[in-house]
């Protein structure tokens, strides 16, 4: 039997799903010398899949963005894992190079991209890793200062994304406060100007999640438009006379009785 092709890019989301579950396991490795070989393995992993993702030009730029910036925040904490592990049973005194290198990158990717969230929380990830070292050994003074720019990075895309926030959820309650202001509305159309409006303002709402990469909110957004679109479809008021011949036609009717000609979709469907 002939196997499936795989489709392009998801070698990328298997590594992905991959470097993710190994991040998470590498943690709760029991000895040291297990931790070491997991921290190694998954600084190769990460670095497989940023190659993939370099030749990865099916997934839009968003998607890309945030998986690079993932993967970068996952080897920058692998190479900070390994580098205090190397530290503390060989007593390197040069241990932060490697890790600075890596976070390094992540920051410059997350300057050069638009604000997201996804980077947002990539960044987050490093930062807390980061700020754990801090604590925990005392000669950390380059990953001190590389948690400060971390930290400022975070901070400018905050202040991005809390706007195009804002504006989305304006926009998502502008649309319901809309469809609602609809409804006591007598004719016809004043109420579709209305309605018009609605879906107007959950476009928009919709642009600025996506923009910044808010899923849930896209989410919700795309629901709330859909929902008005399919409840304006089902209430669209069935045709009352053949566009044909101008004879008065019943609902339900699919051709007119007066000169056959067919009559657009009503209720009825
Ligand atoms: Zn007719």
């Amino acid at each position: 039997m002939p196997q499936p092709t795989a489709a392009p890019g998801s070698d990328a989301t298997a590594l992905l799903r991959e470097v993710v579950t190994r991040d998470r396991a590498a943690a709760e490795a029991a000895s040291v010398e297990q931790q070491r070989q997991n921290a190694r393995e998954l600084v190769e992993r990460c670095r497989a899949l940023l190659a993939v993702l370099a030749r990865d030009s099916r997934a839009t730029p968003m998607a890309v963005a945030a998986r690079r910036a993932m993967t970068r925040a996952a080897l920058a904490r692998a190479a900070l894992r390994l580098a205090l592990i190397e530290r503390a049973v060989s007593g390197k005194t040069d241990w932060t190079a490697e890790v600075c290198a890596q976070a390094d990158s992540l920051l410059a990717e997350a300057a050069i991209a638009a604000p997201c969230h996804p980077v947002q929380l990539a960044l987050n990830d490093m930062a807390r890793a980061l700020a754990a070292a801090t604590v925990t050994v005392d000669d950390a003074g380059p990953i001190r200062d590389l948690l400060q720019r971390c930290m400022e990075r975070i901070d400018a895309g905050l202040a991005v994304i809390v706007a195009e926030d804002r504006f989305g959820v304006d926009a998502l309650n502008s649309g319901t406060l809309l469809e609602h202001l609809a409804q006591p509305l007598h004719t016809p159309r004043e109420r579709d100007a209305c309605l018009d409006r609605a879906a107007t303002a959950y476009r928009e709402a919709i642009t600025h999640f996506i923009r910044v990469g808010n899923v849930p909110l896209r989410t919700r957004a795309e629901d709330k438009g859909g929902a008005l679109a399919a409840r304006r479809a089902r209430a669209a008021p069935p045709p009352r006379f053949c566009g044909a011949c101008g004879k008065p036609v019943q609902p339900g009717w699919k051709f007119c009785k007066a000169c056959g000609a067919p009559l657009r979709a009503s209720a009825a469907h």
